[in-house]
């Protein structure tokens, strides 16, 4: 029986390991963590991460051939492809501070490798590094080693949150890049063989190991500029009385654009559009294509523009003062179907919203209170200037309150803000929520989620990104 071992339980490492485990049935398959809560979670009910479908898989599979575990050395050890799905966030200090990631846990992942292994081993960059990170593995491995045989392979995972089931079962494209030598493509073929038992061969494609690591990069960076490009248009729309929405369907009837990806909002969030695209700047300064980074850099400003504009929109409506206002914030997660709040546009909205002393009342349906208030009593990285980290202060945490229901974070509010484009949104009962908001009550909604007509209707004075503002 093959054994995989994956490092890393996180929103990579347990879907995309539970997926192989439940359609290969004759591979056992490990997932360990250095933490010992998240690891105790996925051996329970209640499952570290919210993601539509996982529960189902991996109730089917753990304990059989599924299995999580804190023993990282000994699972290593007797693995014969090791993938490695640690978190590679952007450095907060040092030489590339705000761009550059931070590959520490992924070194130590690798010498840890190199110091427990006795058997030669596939080792599976799953993470998203910079390009050439293979080679410094590489290095770290086989001078660590004691002459065992190492082979590494780049294989970039492209699941989204939310909808990682699917994604995962019906994945557009596998990507493995590996070394041109036998001893690589051998490894490849191994690796294939994992994934044909579920993904149809044309989908599985295999290149360098450059070409599979830029690849990732270069994705996530195509993807992020997309949504930049419609909400930058969405500024344009709200200023010349064109609609956004209109305007997106139009450019995405041409076959050669196409629709997906195109709806305006407050912004991107995520653990990965920013990190990765930082990530590319300054690969892009390291080997000298300053004009290459500029373009790139261009997609954060742009997403960190429209959040500004949000918030600056939302306090010019309110009669340019929302001191000690209420404002009900529906809406957390950076997206919907996911409890992560890692760089979600919701952080800097409500900090815009605090710094001007507005009273929030928060609900997202799967976020907890815990999270909403850590998530914004820390500090503030600001990627283009590192050093500037701006602290909350500890009072403004005070004016948050987080409520388990939309109906009650919008009671007496004044205004209701939509940053999540939760399903629940759509339907909620507005009559009900304009009966017992301050009047004028306000909705801006910041992911396009309600009907406008249908809110004005009510009473609401409505804002929506890149529609043609209420008189
Ligand atoms: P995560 O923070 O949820 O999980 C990483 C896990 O690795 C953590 O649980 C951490 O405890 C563990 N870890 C760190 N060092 C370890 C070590 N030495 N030994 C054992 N465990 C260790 O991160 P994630 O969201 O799963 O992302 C992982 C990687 O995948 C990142 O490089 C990310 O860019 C990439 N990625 C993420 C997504 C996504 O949607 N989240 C999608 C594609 C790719």
């Amino acid at each position: 029986m093959v054994k995989i071992c994956c490092i890393g339980a996180g929103y990579v490492g347990g879907p995309t390991m539970a997926i192989i485990a439940y359609k290969c049935p004759d591979i056992e398959v490990v997932v360990v963590d250095i933490s010992l809560p998240r690891i105790a979670a996925w051996n329970s009910e209640q499952l570290p991460i919210y993601e539509p479908g996982l529960d189902g898989v991996v109730k089917q599979c753990r304990g059989k051939n599924l299995f999580f575990s804190t023993d990282v050395e000994k699972h290593v050890c007797e693995a014969d492809i090791v993938f490695v799905s640690v978190n590679t966030p952007t450095k907060t200090r040092g030489l590339g501070a705000g761009k550059a990631a931070d590959l520490t846990y992924w070194e130590s992942a690798a010498r840890m490798i190199a110091d427990v292994s006795k058997s030669s081993k596939i080792v599976v960059e799953k993470s998203t590094v910079p390009v050439k990170t293979a080679e410094a593995i590489e290095k770290i491995l086989t001078h660590n080693s004691k002459g065992i045989k190492f082979q590494i392979l780049s294989n970039p995972e492209f699941l989204a949150e939310g909808t990682a089931i699917q994604d995962l079962l019906n994945p557009d494209r596998v990507l493995i890049g590996g070394r041109e030598t036998p001893e690589g493509q051998e490894a490849i073929k191994a690796l294939k063989d994992v994934y044909a038992h579920w993904v149809p061969e044309e989908q599985i494609l295999t290149t360098n190991l450059w070409s599979a690591e830029l690849s990732k990069l270069a994705a996530n960076a195509f993807l992020a500029q997309r949504i930049s490009s419609v909400n930058a248009m969405s500024a344009l729309c709200e200023a010349t009385g064109a609609d956004v929405t209109q305007v997106a369907y139009a450019v995405g009837k041409d076959s050669r654009i196409g629709p997906k990806f195109l709806n305006a909002s407050v912004g991107f969030g995520g653990s990965c559009f920013q990190k990765d695209i930082l990530n590319l700047v300054y690969i892009c300064e390291c080997n000298g294509l300053p004009e290459v980074a500029e373009y790139w850099k261009q997609v954060i400003r742009i997403n960190d523009y429209q959040k500004n504009r949000f918030v600056n929109r939302m306090v010019s409506s309110m009669f340019n003062t929302i001191s000690n206002k209420k404002i009900a914030i529906l809406g957390f997660a950076f997206k919907k179907d996911t409890g992560d709040t890692r760089e979600t546009p919701a952080i800097d909205v409500c900090k815009g919203l605090l710094g001007d002393k507005a009273r929030l009342s928060i609900y997202d349906p799967q976020v907890t209170e815990d999270q909403i208030q850590r998530d914004l009593s820390m500090k503030k990285f600001d990627w283009d200037h590192p050093l500037h980290l701006q602290p909350m202060s500890p009072t403004t945490v005070k004016q948050v309150a987080v409520v388990w229901d939309a109906y009650e974070a919008t009671k007496d509010a004044h205004g209701l803000c939509i940053l999540t484009e939760w399903d629940e949104f759509k339907t909620l009962d507005y009559k009900r929520i304009y009966d017992n908001m301050q009047k004028p009550a306000f909705v801006f909604d910041g992911r396009n989620v309600v009907n406008g007509d249908e809110l004005r209707n009510i009473g609401f004075i409505v804002y929506s990104i890149g529609k043609p503002l209420d008189a």
